[in-house]
């Protein structure tokens, strides 16, 4: 098979949203009117404002990052000992029980949804367990209706690391309030669909559990003479929400690209043996990634990205490696036994994906795909 020209400049799996520069321009000269930039002010309330309404459900307060909300709800939980969390997502999951002093116990995953796995999540339940901590993975939610099944059995607190859950048109979490466990983290981190440059969200039905986290993001400060909780910087600056209000406005037409684009990429590879598509193609526009299984396809997910890199397809192995292999985690005996985690890891590629793409970029990333496996066929049989 004859190699598909590579591209000249590298297509990375994410390109940040911007807006007019013109627009934005005006937003800092409103700032430079009144000298508010920070300390929630008209802009941060208006981007809370925004997006409360987009996501429909629960109460919705800005942070500056996603890892900082995380930090902040946990800690909003008054969670001790052990905390029982996927391996399969991002550091910052895990880390932000580790920097609470918490102990994180790893479950697997389901070998379908790749999100934590109620039945090794009851597995792993010691009495020293106070809470788990699910990620909506690639933007597919976690069974939360079983996992808080077990948490109501157990007493557990539960949270959800929402960080890809932003990339689908409302209703943002389709099961409502019942959906968000005690409290539901989002990440606006430029290499989300959405973003405010940095930025994230805590939400949660709970009115008091609220405003602790209110208080949290601002150093537990609730007045001028009462700090009643231990807290944090959270607070999102005035730069970063005026960019978030211009990006949530292109939100609804990147999501149309991106699911254009996704049609073509099932369409170009939906018949591989050995090759499907685990994201992108649903409701969650997040991300767009492939598992390879090499005993049917012939090619590793390893070798697929080693032969797509030189030819400027720069894919990610999310989420390689796995969180329980991570040094500071790996001793921990709940790190040796999650073989669906461990498979997931070895197989899944996120794919170039974002409006920044033509259809014909990705019919070219495609026949690359293609072409790419024909030469490790050769390689076998040779
Ligand atoms: C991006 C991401 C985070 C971190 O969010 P930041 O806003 O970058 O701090 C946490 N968890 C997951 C699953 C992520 O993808």
């Amino acid at each position: 098979m004859k190699a598909p020209v590579p591209f000249s400049k590298p297509l990375y799996v994410s390109r940040p949203m911007l807006p007019p520069v013109e627009d934005f321009i005006a937003d800092v000269r409103s700032m430079w009117e009144t000298h508010v930039l920070t300390n929630m002010g008209p802009y941060h309330q208006s981007l809370e404002f925004a997006l409360q309404a987009r996501v429909g459900t629960g109460r919705l307060s800005v942070w500056n990052n996603g890892t900082n909300a995380l930090v902040g709800g946990l800690a909003a939980l008054d969670l001790t000992d052990e905390v029982i969390v996927t391996p399969f997502t991002f550091p910052a999951t895990v880390h932000a029980i580790a920097a609470l002093g918490l102990t994180p116990v790893f479950a697997d995953i389901d070998p379908m949804t790749l999100t934590i796995s109620p039945e090794s999540i009851r597995e792993r339940i010691t009495p020293q367990t106070s809470g788990i901590l699910g990620t909506h993975i690639y933007g597919t939610s976690c069974d939360t209706s079983a996992i808080a099944t077990v948490a109501n059995e157990h007493g557990l607190r539960v949270m959800y690391d929402g960080a890809h859950s932003f990339g689908r048109k409302a209703p943002v979490f389709p099961g409502g309030e019942s959906a968000l466990g005690d409290v539901t983290m989002l990440s606006f981190h430029a290499t989300k669909l959405f973003h405010a440059v940095e930025g994230g969200a805590l939400i949660t039905a709970d009115p008091e559990l609220d405003e602790r986290i209110r208080y949290s993001r601002n150093f537990g400060i609730r007045s001028e003479d009462s700090v009643p909780t231990t807290g944090l910087n959270g607070k999102m600056s005035e730069l970063h929400a005026a960019m978030g209000i211009r990006v949530l406005d292109m939100l609804d037409d990147e999501i149309d690209r991106r699911h254009e684009l996704g049609r073509i990429y099932d369409e170009m590879l939906k018949d591989i043996p050995g090759i499907s598509i685990v994201a992108g193609l649903g409701d969650s526009a997040q991300y767009l990634v492939l598992r390879i299984s090499k005993d049917e396809a012939g090619i590793s997910r390893d070798e697929l990205h080693d032969l797509l890199r030189p030819r400027n397809i720069i894919c990610r192995k999310y989420f390689h490696p796995l969180c329980s292999d991570i040094p500071a985690y790996s001793s921990h005996p709940s790190a040796r036994d999650l073989p669906h985690a461990e498979l997931a890891a070895q197989e899944c590629l996120a794919m170039p994906y974002h409006g920044g793409l033509t259809p014909s970029d990705v019919r070219r990333i495609c026949e690359t795909v293609l072409w790419a496996r024909s030469e490790a066929l050769e390689a076998i049989t040779a």
